[in-house]
């Protein structure tokens, strides 16, 4: 069977990250999997751990890990044909050892994108509690304010996630992906990329793929 190529991409709220997995997984053929999709999937079915998470994300918090680990891992284990980038998990030390234990990671991509360039992306964020949908007002706006896209119900906001808070969300990514980062270093798969343009980033994220995804993996997920 041919090499199958697992990769994580972490980077701070308003990084790019999205778009940049969706760029790798049309350019490679790897699946694009996203933890807040997820979770999100978990929320519109109603099963036990959707409506836990909802708790979480009605607050503006990060899912428990034991949540995150028992939606994501068996989806994982399932894949054992596929390519995958996953997005948005690990998010804690915890998780990445959990993920650790069921799958090796060929490679990890880390935005590295300056403070400033975060700041002026994102600003206030909004939440529809019935689906787990995120919106960031300066970066990722509703279509029409206020309301959610798909259902027009409306959006919440709290008080307490006005743009001086969103200094302590980036403070708690930092915190949280440090540990992770180093954890990915040791292990030689670590690759950070910095800039304040996803545009510019993109051609050596690029580059360094095409070096890294055996072209056999490739052939492999598009005939699946
Ligand atoms: P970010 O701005 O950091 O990308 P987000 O607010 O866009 O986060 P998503 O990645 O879309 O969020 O996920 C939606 C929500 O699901 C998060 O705000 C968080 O509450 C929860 N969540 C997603 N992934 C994880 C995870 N790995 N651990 C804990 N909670 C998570
Ligand atoms: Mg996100």
């Amino acid at each position: 069977m041919a090499k199958l190529f697992r990769a994580v991409i972490m980077g701070p709220p308003g990084s790019g990250k999205g778009t940049i997995s969706e760029r790798i997984a049309q350019r490679f053929g790897l699946t694009h999997l996203s933890s807040g999709d997820f979770v999100r999937e978990n929320i519109a079915a109603n099963t036990d751990a959707g409506v836990l998470a909802k708790t979480y994300i009605e607050r503006g918090l990060l899912v428990p890990d034991h949540v995150m680990t028992r939606l994501l891992l068996p989806r994982l284990e399932e894949m054992t044909r596929h390519s995958w980038l996953m997005d948005g998990f690990p998010r804690t030390l915890a998780q990445a050892k959990a993920l650790n234990s069921t799958c090796d990671l060929d490679l990890v991509i880390s935005l590295n994108i300056p403070y400033e360039t975060l700041k002026d992306r994102l600003s206030d964020r909004w939440i529809h509690p019935a689906s787990g949908r995120v919106y960031n007002m300066g970066f990722n706006p509703p279509r029409v304010q206020g309301r959610d896209d798909i259902s027009g119900e409306p959006l919440i906001h709290h008080d307490d996630d006005k743009p001086e808070a969103l200094v302590a969300r980036l403070r708690q990514y930092k915190d949280l992906a440090k540990p992770i980062i180093n954890l990915y270093k040791s292990k030689g798969i670590l690759h950070t990329f910095s800039g304040t343009d996803t545009d510019r980033i993109w051609p050596y994220i690029n580059s360094l793929l095409s070096t890294k995804i055996p072209s056999t993996s490739q052939t492999d997920t598009q005939r699946i």
